[in-house]
């Protein structure tokens, strides 16, 4: 079977975390240096290192198979690609904001100025949906320095922190997209048996990052209470510990309400608890 192509980010934003994530699904390969592609010694696989703009059209066209990139590059070029599974890295939003000066209160009051970004084809179909006559500059990069340079009254650019925007003197004024990484595929390719497999380790590597690991000690009256506070992947593992009237008991816990659950289970009695990091959940 034909080696597989991914393509992802040479440097930048997303580099660092999608060279971890293919790492973590136990691919084994150098990172980009000077080359432009990379064999996986383990894994029928080849890892192409392109500009993030690149990748999508690399993707819909077949000269990568798959591809890790912003929602918001793909959304911009238009591609037909399939979504084959978001990531939860690369967060941002994509955002209009004005001058501090510059007093709107709605969006339609956008109509009649003019708005500079990167991001004309998502900016232009947001504008249609809510029927905002507004201009468009289209700009090559540097978009939250127009407005102070007069080129235009409002910026549509990426943030995640608003940093960029506060030292420019703009407040973000309203959302036209959220975005995070997305692994891309070729329309077709997501049955691919080597696709499916590297999905499965990518889907159990995520699934690892939202759980951790929790060994507490709790007195056996106690146990009824503890467990009901620990779903577990199935059900927690209890062991015995030398003094008979105390178990160890081990299970994962979501992270989202990691804290939450853990003073309950200290309310409930438990002890000594200990927290891990887990590698990969597999179903
Ligand atoms: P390249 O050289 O590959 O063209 P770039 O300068 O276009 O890189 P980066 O700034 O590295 O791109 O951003 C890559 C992606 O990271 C963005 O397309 C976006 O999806 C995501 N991202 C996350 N947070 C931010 C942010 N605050 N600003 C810009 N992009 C962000
Ligand atoms: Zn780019």
């Amino acid at each position: 079977m034909k080696t597989l192509k991914i393509a992802i980010q040479k440097s930048g934003r997303l580099n660092e975390k999608s060279v971890e994530l293919l790492k973590n699904c136990g691919l084994d390969f150098d990172n980009y240096k000077s080359s432009l592609i990379s064999g996986v010694s383990n894994f029928p696989l080849e890892i192409l290192f392109l500009r993030d703009d690149d990748i999508p059209e690399y993707v819909q066209d077949g000269i990568a198979d798959l591809g890790i990139v912003g929602e918001n590059v793909i959304q911009e070029t238009e591609v037909e690609v399939v979504y084959l599974q978001r990531l939860g890295f690369g967060k941002c939003s994509l955002k209009i904001a004005i001058p501090n000066s510059l007093d709107l209160n709605d969006v339609t009051e956008l109509s009649g100025k003019s708005i500079a970004t990167t991001y004309p084809v998502i900016l232009r179909k947001y504008l249609k949906a809510k029927e905002i006559n507004a201009e468009i500059r289209t700009i090559s990069g540097s978009v939250e320095i127009s407005p102070g340079l007069g080129l235009s009254d409002a910026i549509c650019d990426l943030v995640s922190t608003g940093g960029t925007l506060k030292s420019n003197g703009l407040k973000p004024f309203c959302n036209v997209m959220s975005s995070e990484a997305i692994l891309i595929g070729k329309a077709g390719i997501e049955n691919h048996e080597h696709v499916q497999e590297l999905l499965q380790r990518v889907q159990s590597v995520l699934r690892a990052k939202e759980t951790k690991y929790v060994v507490l000690n709790i007195h056996k009256d106690n146990l009824n209470k503890a467990i009901e506070l620990l779903p577990g992947v199935k059900s927690p593992s209890v062991v015995p510990l030398a003094d008979e009237g105390w178990v160890a008991v081990h299970t994962v816990i979501p992270e989202s309400d990691f804290w939450d659950r853990i003073n309950l289970l200290r309310q409930a009695g438990a002890q000594g608890i200990t927290v891990m990091p887990i590698e990969k959940i597999i179903f």
